[in-house]
């Protein structure tokens, strides 16, 4: 049986059918029919409904030195900023008013926040909003550190494997990190109870067919509650500043794919996939992601997020802007909902 119709019928794929897979990225009939199934799918599951999250990017303060990442450790170039606990709570009170009810806090990982000022705002942010999930993505901590998170009344936690081949892992980190290491929190997340996200960069340098395929049999293994994935794109201060970046198509492709995989998965537009491509969240949408995740950081701060470069943060993905991305949203034939949008796993 051909494989596109295997993937569709829920069979086990096995890493050459994925690779096949990925092959077909270019061949319109197959990106439609999976496109179509994905968004079938999806919307048996979720109706119209698009989620929204909204990203509070707390500190750029890294001790990483993740070579594709504008706020490494050694890019020395990069503007530090972190939040106080203060405007962090600020954030989440302008957040709620605009009506999100799910706060994504992501940082890169600072030692300053150690595990009592994490669990201390954690604890503030769920006291001031007991109706609002709350979301971390600070990077690998350790069982203990997570545990204090979990108990601290974090919900959700996202951690993007990045690559599921460790020697492409290895291209893309140094030394001292492991995708061995990364998997390990991803299990450790979930045992504790968090909603959990993974996910992988499109189109990072080095990346191969066979590593997406790799990938795609990771998440089909690990479950994950969420799913992030997004083009790479060259950040001008990094070692990859002259690499190209990854490819929209393949983004929205892969997208479908996974909706496909794990069908109740939340599957956002990313914000890469935006500034790539003005339509690139809508294109998202229409091949089966079901989540957006709109800029709540202050606006002063946001420029210094800096991951990669022309990174989008003030236009119409911002969260003050909710207005027009409401109408974007439905012209492209979806709704947006208000609601936390807890992920139900089906094991
Ligand atoms: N420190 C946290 C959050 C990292 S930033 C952590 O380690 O999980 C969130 C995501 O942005 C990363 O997981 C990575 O996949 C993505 N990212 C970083 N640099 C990027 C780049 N140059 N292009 C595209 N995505 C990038």
């Amino acid at each position: 049986m051909d494989v596109t119709e295997k993937l569709i019928q829920g069979q086990n794929l096995t890493r050459e059918d994925y690779v096949q897979l990925i092959h077909q990225s270019t061949d319109p009939l197959a990106v439609r029919r999976l496109r179509e199934a994905a968004v079938a799918i999806r919307r048996s599951y979720y109706g119209d409904k698009v989620y929204i999250r909204g990203l509070i990017e707390f500190s750029n303060y890294c001790k990483n030195n993740c070579y594709y990442c504008g706020i490494r450790r050694d890019n020395l170039n990069a503007h530090r900023y972190r939040l106080t606990k203060e405007e962090i709570l600020d954030c989440c009170r302008q957040g709620y008013a605009l009506g999100f009810r799910t706060f994504v806090l992501q940082g890169g990982e600072d030692p300053h926040f150690t595990d009592e000022r994490m669990a201390d705002i954690i604890r503030s942010i769920k006291e001031a909003h007991p109706d609002c999930a709350l979301t971390l993505s600070i990077g690998e901590q350790s069982y203990d550190s997570y545990r204090q998170f979990r108990e601290a009344g974090a919900d959700r936690y996202l951690l993007r494997h990045e690559t599921a081949d460790s020697t492409h892992y290895r291209r893309l980190h140094p030394p001292e990190m492991s995708l061995e290491h990364r998997k390990q929190c991803l299990l450790q997340l979930k045992q504790l109870g968090f909603q959990t996200g993974a996910g992988f960069m499109v189109g990072s340098p080095g990346q191969q067919p066979e590593d997406l395929a790799k990938d795609l049999l990771f998440l089909k293994e690990l479950n994950p509650h969420m799913v992030g994935i997004g083009p790479f794109i060259p950040h001008h201060n990094t070692p990859f500043a002259g690499e190209p970046a990854g490819s929209v198509e393949l983004t929205v492709y892969l997208l479908s794919l996974i909706r496909i995989l794990l069908p109740r998965v939340l599957l956002p537009a990313t914000t890469a996939l935006g500034t790539l491509d003005p339509e690139g969240r809508e294109k998202g949408l229409a091949a089966g992601a079901n989540v957006i995740m709109p800029n709540l950081s202050p606006i002063k701060n946001r420029k210094q997020y800096d991951l990669y470069d022309n990174k989008i943060c003030t236009g119409e993905e911002a969260a003050e802007c909710l207005g027009s991305l409401e109408q974007r949203v439905q012209r492209a034939g979806y709704r947006l909902v208000m609601e936390r949008g807890d992920a139900i796993l089906l094991s």
